[in-house]
Order: structure tokens, then C-alpha cells, then sequence
């Protein structure tokens, strides 16, 4: 059902065509993540300080937690260009060098989803970061030669949900690594308050903190269920966004108190009604859901077991007795067959 299929969009950021102002620009505009903040600001500041070029930043945690807007800030406040690529863009060796050969002193490289790097390229990141210089390769067999190329130092950021898929030696060339985490209720309602004076629309703080809870911890869907509630707001209570108006309108989004949807609902509901509440692989929920098992991990999982929602044991994935409860469902009665324990 179509419906049904409605995965968290924290990956597709269609809003950006759209409202694009929305990302914070500078280190005091962007909310929350107090620490890597800090860091980063720290680092910036030294780095323009001694004229130097700024370290390798790796930024990792679940999509939509401002990973990208943190790129773009640390290249606004160095006050140098920025080149966005991603890990599936570069298919070829020849892809990242033309771009390194092209990047001007001290500028910043952003590839996105860097754990999705070809191998072949990721093995000329290896020189590039640390001595700021490619090998390229010319003729095969006994005729193959090789030339370094030098480059012009840069700063990679690299950003990636999946810190644990990224090779040791990549990991390694990073000299700032950070991971951002989910955002408090109060956080959110500070991004909200914030994105709702861009789009020039007026909402009460009761109303902020409402789609706060809805938004799984992540500012993306924050700014997208503001935009819902927006429209809703329009057509149905002249423009002003209210508690009751969030309320009304994220209902007939189908997203409830916990900002769980419909595709969360039936990921839990599967666990509990076809697998008796688990532990089950995450493959055979994927495989009854006929949904990509890196799409769960990715864009379900993390909120599910941040919620206190979801397990993961050796064994398989399980349910808690907070998802019974919100589902409103009956725990099953523990097996009342005792095992005899041999003599
Ligand atoms: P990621 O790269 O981690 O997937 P993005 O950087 O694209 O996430 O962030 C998604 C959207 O959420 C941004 O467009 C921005 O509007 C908003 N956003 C993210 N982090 C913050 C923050 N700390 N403060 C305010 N808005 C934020």
C-alpha cells in the first residue's frame, strides 16, 4: 500500500530545491551539538589563525542530523569555496583527480556517503589527504609508468551514516572525527521556531514543541513536518500555526505522539505479530517488508532503537516492552514449560 511505504524522508532532501535557506550558515546559527561545534570552531579558528590549512573532518551519525550544513559552514567560516561530491558520484580514479587537480589552496572537498567510495578511488584518497599528491598510472604490465602529481593542500570533510563501513587506513587520514547525535525535543523546537520565522509564518511555542516530538530527534523531518503543518495552516486556520493545528495536521500525516509512521508501525508490527516479538534477522523483516535491508538500518532503525522502541541482541532484532505499550498490543505470556536442567 502506498501509504505504507512512507520511510522517514530524512535522506531525500527535496526541501532544499525549494527553501533553501534554511541551513544555518554560521557555527552560532546551527542548534545543538554543543561539542562538535566547539571542536570545529576551535580548529577553524587556529587553522586561520597560523594561515594553515584546516585537518580532515570525518562527520558521522543517521541522515538529516546536519552533517551536510556542517560542511558548508566550516567552509563559510574559513571563508573559502567548497565542492560538493559524493562516495556513488565518483566512479573512477580519473573522477577524484580531476577535482583535486582543480581545488585551490586551503579549499574544502566534501564527499557525502564516503563509505559508498569505490575501492579503486578511495585508494588515491589515501596519498592525496596525507601528502597532498596523486600517483597516476600510465601503460599496464612492463611498460607501466607512474607520475605524482603534487596537489594544492585542501581539507576533506567527509560525511557518512556508516562510520563502521569506512576502511581503517581512510579512518585513519581523518584528524578530526565527530558523530553527531539525535536532537532533544528542546533542540528541535529551537530549529522549528527558527525555520518557521525564515518561511515567514507565525507559530505559538506549544506548537513548536508538539512537532518537536513528532520529528524523530532529526532536524530534517523537523523542517519537513513544519512545512506540512504550514500548509495546513493555510488552508485550514488562517495561516497561524497553533498546538491544535500541528495536531490536527500531523494526524492526518499519519505521524503519532512518538513521530513514529506508518512504515515504523508496521516495522514493529511485523516483529511482534509474525515473529512473536523476536529476536528475528533483520533480513526476514526486510524480506516481509520487501524493503532494502540498508534502507532499514540507514533511515528506521536508529530512531527505533533510540526510542527504546527496538533491540538488538546477538541473536536478532527484538522488540520492548514500550513498543507493546505504544502499540497498544499484549506482551506473550513467557513459556510456562520448565526446562529440566540434567542432574
Ligand atoms: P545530513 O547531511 O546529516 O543528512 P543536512 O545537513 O542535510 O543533514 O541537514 C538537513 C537539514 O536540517 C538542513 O537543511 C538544515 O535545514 C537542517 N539542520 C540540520 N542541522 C541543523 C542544526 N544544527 N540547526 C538548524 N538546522 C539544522
Amino acid at each position: 500500500m502506498e501509504e505504507e511505504r512512507n520511510i522517514p524522508d530524512a535522506e531525500n532532501d527535496e526541501q532544499e530545491h525549494i527553501i533553501p535557506d534554511l541551513r544555518p550558515k554560521g557555527f552560532t546559527e546551527y542548534v545543538g551539538q554543543k561539542q562538535v561545534v566547539e571542536t570545529l570552531q576551535i580548529a577553524v579558528k587556529a587553522a586561520k589563525k597560523r594561515d594553515d590549512v584546516l585537518d580532515h573532518v570525518l562527520l558521522y551519525g543517521p541522515p538529516g542530523l546536519g552533517k551536510t550544513t556542517m560542511a558548508h559552514i566550516i567552509s563559510n567560516e574559513l571563508g573559502v569555496p567548497l565542492v560538493h561530491t559524493s562516495g556513488p558520484a565518483l566512479e573512477k580514479g580519473g573522477d577524484l583527480i580531476s577535482i583535486l587537480t582543480h581545488m585551490k589552496y586551503g579549499n574544502v572537498l566534501f564527499i557525502d556517503e564516503i563509505h559508498r567510495l569505490p575501492k579503486v578511488v578511495e585508494e588515491f584518497l589515501y596519498s592525496a589527504m596525507e601528502d597532498f599528491a596523486v600517483d597516476i598510472i600510465f601503460d599496464k604490465g612492463m611498460n607501466a609508468r607512474s607520475y605524482r602529481a603534487k596537489l594544492e593542500q585542501f581539507t576533506l570533510v567527509g560525511a557518512t551514516t556508516r562510520a563502521g563501513l569506512l576502511s581503517p587506513p581512510l579512518r585513519e587520514r581523518f584528524g578530526i572525527q565527530r558523530s553527531l547525535d539525535f536532537y532533544t525535543d528542546e533542540q528541535l523546537q529551537k530549529v522549528i521556531i527558527r525555520s518557521a520565522a525564515i518561511l515567514e509564518v507565525e507559530i505559538d511555542a506549544d506548537a513548536a514543541i508538539e512537532i518537536a516530538k513528532r520529528s524523530r530527534g532529526t532536524p530534517r523531518i523537523a523542517n519537513q513536518l513544519l512545512r506540512r503543518v504550514r500548509d495546513f495552516a493555510q488552508v485550514r486556520a488562517e495561516g497561524r500555526i497553533t498546538r491544535q493545528v500541528s495536531y490536527d495536521a500531523l494526524l492526518l500525516e499519519g505521524i503519532d505522539e512518538m513521530g513514529l509512521n506508518l512504515f515504523d508501525v508496521r516495522f514493529l508490527n511485523i516483529i511482534i505479530d509474525f515473529y512473536n516479538g523476536g529476536p528475528v534477522g533483520l533480513e526476514a523483516i526486510a524480506a516481509t517488508l520487501q524493503e532494502e535491508t540498508d534502507t532499514l538500518i540507514d533511515m528506521v532503525e536508529p530512531y527505533l532503537l533510540k526510542a527504546g522502541l527496538l533491540m538488538r541482541t546477538s541473536s536478532g532484532r527484538k522488540v520492548t516492552g514500550l513498543a507493546y505499550s505504544h502499540l497498544k498490543k499484549t506482551p506473550p505470556k513467557k513459556s510456562s514449560v520448565q526446562l529440566e536442567l540434567p542432574k
